[in-house]
């Protein structure tokens, strides 16, 4: 194992995972922080994710499962860490971004990290420090009035050097245009002028891999996705890896297929919609129905016994917003939406348990239901379906599954996505 990572939520985890494949890396994802028990049968992937959810949790918990998460990652055998947030630096004046990174650097006995969360594909980029989210500054952004990390100030440099006790610094485009040798220098004269961080430019992926390959020799590297297009390159150059070819389909034990979603987002809503045109079985649930009792796991259950084995089935409850708010209106938002979770989660687990072999899962709070019922805390990066949805499969199951937030995906996803199993 070489590159460990570390991402504050799983969605972010997924992204770079999806990423490191891209870029040739063989890539696994795990949902908890292993133990040295969870730690065997970790064996043989070039990089680790360990999605963690320490976004906006407090600021010792969030070092606490970094650091953990760190020990195991180094444990594995891990030469570099990776620190991965958001790529509009979501955080606080009091976190959780800087003292982590902190924390870590402690930990690794770093002298300088850098921090860049530029991801130009996605219109992030950071030019002079300051952070624009497509042709606008971060504090004009929607960000600025988001409801847990409202970010008011687009300079990296101030936002970062709030949360942190070291100096942070600056390494300009004017030096980051002039590639890997003169980045390699600025680190040099800010680690001279004992800087601890140093935001660094990038406006496109030349300029990201131009960093990634002057990082070669930093034991920390904290930024958005984007940076870890260049990280593969090193360890190539090095001879310590070979770039594996990004896969374009994954084995799959055979078994049933089956489509649980549970996301009212307009894109999941389109799916399902295409997938009933398309000829899928769909069995509609009603959180009302599950609250009066009319429905139950036991009447979807037996619904799926009357489908034909060999094609796949869709289970939603998906609805359209006017729908959704109703069932709100009567039972409560967070009560509702822990119902039709539960329910998915049971189908899930009675499924999996009775020969049920590739499952896509829609909506994010779902997926994590999902997941946690069927107790797998592993995944190994697949085949990527639509950007950004990758099929997993479970380390050590006989299961692969496609996590898709609620609004990726295009509208054909529920009926291409096999396509992609073998
Ligand atoms: P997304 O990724 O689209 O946000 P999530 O799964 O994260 O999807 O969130 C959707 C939430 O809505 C879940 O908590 C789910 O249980 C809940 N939910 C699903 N269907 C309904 C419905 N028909 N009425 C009310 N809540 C629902």
């Amino acid at each position: 194992m070489l590159l460990g990572c570390i991402a504050d939520d799983l969605t972010g985890a997924t992204d770079l995972a999806i990423m490191l494949t891209r870029a040739g890396m063989r890539t696994l994802q795990v949902m908890e922080v292993p133990d040295a028990k969870g730690r065997a049968g970790l064996d043989g992937y070039d990089a680790i994710v360990v999605a963690l959810k320490t976004r906006t949790c407090p600021v010792a918990e969030a070092i606490d499962l970094s650091l953990r998460s760190a020990d195991a990652l180094l444990a594995l055998g891990a030469k570099q860490l990776f620190f991965k947030y958001c790529s509009t630096f979501d955080s606080t004046n009091e976190g959780n971004i800087g003292p982590v990174a902190e924390a870590l650097m402690e930990r690794l006995k770093a002298d300088l990290a850098l921090v860049c969360p530029a991801f130009p594909t996605n219109k992030r980029t950071v030019y002079m420090g300051n952070l624009f989210v497509g042709e606008v500054p971060l504090a004009e952004s929607p960000m600025k009035d988001h409801p847990l990390t409202p970010m008011r100030d687009s300079n990296l440099v101030r936002v970062m050097q709030r949360q942190s006790k070291g100096k942070v610094g600056l390494v300009p485009y004017p030096m980051v245009e002039k590639g890997r040798g003169a980045i390699g220098e600025a680190f040099a004269a800010a680690r001279k002028r004992g800087e601890r961080f140093v935001v660094v430019d990038a406006i496109s992926d030349r300029d990201l891999i131009e960093m990634g390959a002057a990082a070669v020799d930093m034991q920390l590297i904290t930024g958005g996705s984007g940076v870890a297009l260049g990280l593969s390159a090193n360890f190539i150059a090095k001879g310590l890896m070979k770039a594996a070819e990004a896969p374009t389909s994954m084995t799959a034990p055979k078994g049933r297929a089956a489509i649980l979603a549970g996301s009212c987002s307009e894109a999941t809503r389109g799916q399902v919609a295409a997938a009933k045109e398309a000829g899928i079985p769909a069995f509609e649930i009603d959180p009302l129905g599950l609250a009066s009792g009319a429905q139950s796991e036991t009447t979807i259950l037996a619904w799926i016994d009357q489908q034909a084995k060999e094609k796949p089935f869709l289970v939603y409850s998906s609805a359209e917003p006017a729908a959704v708010k109703a069932v709100q209106d009567k039972l409560g938002r967070e009560a509702a939406g822990v119902l039709v979770e539960k329910t998915l989660a049971a189908v899930a687990r009675e499924l999996v348990a009775t020969g049920t072999t590739r499952l896509i899962v829609a909506g994010g709070e779902t997926s994590g239901a999902v997941v946690n019922g069927l107790g797998v805390t592993a995944l190994e990066i697949g085949p990527e379906i639509d950007p950004g949805v990758p099929w997993t499969r479970a380390v050590g199951r006989d299961l692969v599954l496609a996590l898709k937030s609620g609004n990726f995906g295009a509208p054909d996803f529920f009926v291409k996505a096999w396509e992609r199993l073998a």
